[in-house]
C-alpha cells in the first residue's frame, strides 16, 4: 500500500492500454519516459478532428478551416499555460523535443556562434541535446565544454563561474535526466549564466510529466519538450523562446504558412511563431495534446507528482533487496525514473525475462551514452513510473526480477 493523493484505480480506467488484457495478462507499464501513455479523452479528441473537424490551420475562410484554427491555437495556449510562459507568441510548435533543439542550433546558433565560441552542455545530456550542436559547432568552429556529474548523477556546479566563460554563448542542460531522473537546479545554472551573457535552453523533455514548469521563474531562454511525454501523441510538441531572441532569429524552414510575400526577388515572414512553422502543422495532435493538458491539470502536478514520489520511494527500497542490483541516479527528491544494473546480467536479458511477465521496461544507453560511460556501463534496465502506476506494477517488476535471479543465479 502506497499513501497518494490519486485515485489511482479510477484514473486507470481512462487507458485502455492498462485495462484490456495484453497477451492475455494485465500490463504493467513502467516505461513512460519512453513514450507516456494517452488517456482516452485525448485519444477521443484526436479521433474527433480527423472524423468532424478535419482541415488545414491559418487558410481559407470556411468555418471549418476557422474553427480548425481555433482549437489548434487554444491548444498553443494550453502550452503557453503549463509553461507558464508570458505569451502564446513565445510558443512554437515542433515535432518534439529533438526538433525543437535543432531549431535553436540552426537558427539561432548559426547566427549567435563563431569560431572559438563555447557551448556548454551538462554531462547528462540526451543525444538529442548533444549531437545538434556538436553539428553547429563542427560548422562554424565552435567548441563544447561539459560541466562534469559526480557518482550520484548530480551536477558538480562549485566550478561553475571558471566553466562559464566569456566565450560561452549558449548553455543547454537537463531539467531531469531522463536515465537517473536527477531534478537539476536549473535557475541556478540560468543566474550563472545570465551573469556571463549566455543564453540557456532547457531540455523539458521528462521534465514537464513530473512537475509544474514556470519558465518565467527559471527565467531560462528556451525551453523545450515533447508532446509524447505529456500523455499526447507522437508528432509534437513545442519550443518555448523568451520574445525578444523568437523575434531576432531567421526562420529555419521555408515554405508556405509562414511568409507575408513572396517575390521572385525575396520573400519577408510573419513574426514568431510562424515564422518558425513552414508547412502543414500536425494539428490533430496538437488539438489531442492540448486535451492532454488538461487531463493532467485535473489530476494537479502536485499529486501526480505526491503518488510518483510515493511510488518512487517503495520502488526503490523493493529493488535495492535484490542481490546484486544498483541503482545509478540516487539524487534526494528526484523523479521517478529507476535506472540499475543487475551483477552478471546484461539489461537486455533483464528487459527480456519482464517482457514475459508483461512489464515494460527500457533497456538500453537511453539515448545518453556519455552518461553510460560515466557509470562504466553499457547500458541500463529502466524503470519510469508514473500517475496511473499502481503497487502491482511495482509487485510485478520484483517478481519479474527474481526470476532473472533464478535464471542467471
Ligand atoms: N531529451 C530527453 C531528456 C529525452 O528523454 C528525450 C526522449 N527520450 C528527448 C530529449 C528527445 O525527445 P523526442 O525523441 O521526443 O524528440
Amino acid at each position: 500500500m502506497i499513501h497518494t493523493p490519486l485515485d489511482v484505480e479510477r484514473i486507470r480506467q481512462d487507458f485502455p492500454l492498462l485495462v484490456t488484457p495484453f497477451k492475455g495478462r494485465p500490463l504493467h507499464y513502467l516505461d513512460s519516459a519512453v513514450s507516456g501513455l494517452m488517456p482516452k479523452v485525448a485519444i477521443e479528441r484526436m479521433a474527433r478532428y480527423q472524423a468532424l473537424e478535419h482541415t488545414n490551420v491559418h487558410r481559407g475562410v470556411s468555418t471549418l478551416s476557422q474553427e480548425a484554427t481555433d482549437h489548434f491555437e487554444a491548444a498553443r495556449e494550453k502550452v503557453r499555460g503549463l509553461l507558464n510562459a508570458p505569451s502564446a507568441k513565445s510558443i512554437v510548435w515542433t515535432r518534439g523535443a529533438t526538433e525543437a533543439i535543432n531549431l535553436v542550433a540552426q537558427s539561432w546558433g548559426r547566427t549567435h556562434l563563431k569560431t572559438g565560441d563555447e557551448i556548454l552542455l551538462s554531462a547528462m545530456e540526451h543525444h538529442a541535446n548533444i549531437v545538434p550542436w556538436q553539428l553547429l559547432a563542427q560548422e562554424v568552429g565552435a567548441i563544447l565544454k561539459v560541466i562534469p556529474m559526480d557518482a550520484n548523477g548530480e551536477l558538480i556546479l562549485d566550478h561553475l563561474d571558471r566553466l562559464i566563460t566569456e566565450r560561452t554563448r549558449l548553455v543547454g542542460v537537463v531539467h531531469v535526466s531522463n536515465v537517473l531522473g536527477t531534478v537539476n537546479p536549473v535557475k541556478a545554472i540560468v543566474q550563472a549564466a545570465h551573469a556571463k551573457g549566455a543564453v540557456v535552453l532547457v531540455d523539458g523533455a521528462q521534465a514537464v510529466p513530473h512537475l509544474a514548469v514556470d519558465v518565467q521563474d527559471l527565467d531560462c531562454d528556451f525551453y523545450v519538450f515533447s508532446g509524447h511525454k505529456l500523455s499526447g501523441p507522437t508528432g509534437i510538441g513545442a519550443l518555448y523562446g523568451k520574445k525578444s531572441l523568437l523575434d531576432a532569429m531567421p526562420p529555419w524552414h521555408g515554405g508556405g504558412n509562414m511568409i507575408l510575400s513572396v517575390t521572385w526577388e525575396g520573400s519577408t515572414f510573419m513574426p514568431a511563431p510562424q515564422k518558425f512553422e513552414a508547412g502543414t502543422p500536425p494539428i490533430a495532435q496538437a488539438i489531442a495534446l492540448g486535451a492532454s493538458i488538461d487531463y493532467l491539470k485535473g489530476l494537479g502536478f502536485e499529486a501526480i507528482a505526491a503518488h510518483e514520489h510515493a511510488l518512487l520511494e517503495c520502488a526503490t527500497a523493493r529493488l535495492l533487496e535484490v542481490p546484486g542490483l544498483k541503482i545509478l541516479g540516487n539524487q534526494e527528491g528526484k523523479a521517478a525514473v529507476i535506472s540499475f544494473v543487475l551483477e552478471g546480467v546484461h539489461p537486455h536479458d533483464i528487459g527480456s525475462i519482464l517482457d514475459h511477465e508483461n512489464v515494460v521496461v527500457r533497456a538500453g544507453h537511453h539515448c545518453a551514452q556519455p552518461v553510460m560511460r560515466h557509470f562504466q556501463v553499457p547500458a541500463t534496465t529502466r524503470a519510469s513510473l508514473a500517475y496511473f502506476n499502481h503497487a502491482e506494477d511495482v509487485d510485478a517488476l520484483l517478481r519479474g526480477l527474481h526470476k532473472v535471479r533464478e535464471i542467471f543465479g
